[in-house]
């Protein structure tokens, strides 16, 4: 365990293979087995089709910040010494949007369909998080 004071994900359910994918620096998105649609977040049912049946696929982790939030008031002490900071929603390419941050960037250089791909950074010995950095 590490020194990370900020909140972790509740890794249980449908998002367990999600996260176990992260800890192996994996980009894991359910994706329907009879339309082929992705979906995140992980659920037992796909929202195109409406079938039960589905696999995990791994992805590149490209795509584009959709859109983004400057917090200049950290909402949780454990990110008060990075405020300002951005909270991003990253679509993938894919089609599907994640919530993450983009790491190297100050928030004054992110802009809407800036070009990510991405990192995975080990917060603790048990989570991984994906994140995303600027893509060329
Ligand atoms: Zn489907």
């Amino acid at each position: 365990m590490t020194g990370y004071n900020k909140p972790l994900p509740h890794i249980a359910g449908q998002a367990q293979e999600f996260w176990q994918g992260c800890k192996r620096h994996e980009l894991l998105i359910q994706r329907c087995t009879d339309c082929g649609t992705y979906r995140h977040y992980p659920r037992p049912m796909c929202p195109n089709c409406g079938s039960w049946n589905a696999e995990w696929a791994r992805v590149n982790g490209k795509g584009t910040v959709y859109t983004y939030v400057i917090a200049v008031q950290p909402f949780h002490p454990g990110f008060a010494a990075e405020a300002p900071y951005a909270t991003v929603i990253v679509e993938l390419s894919e089609g599907v949007r994640l919530m993450s941050n983009v790491v190297d960037c100050p928030p004054d250089d992110l802009y809407i369909g800036m070009p990510v791909e991405v990192v995975f950074d080990d917060v603790t010995d048990e989570v991984t998080l994906p994140r995303f950095r600027k893509a060329a």
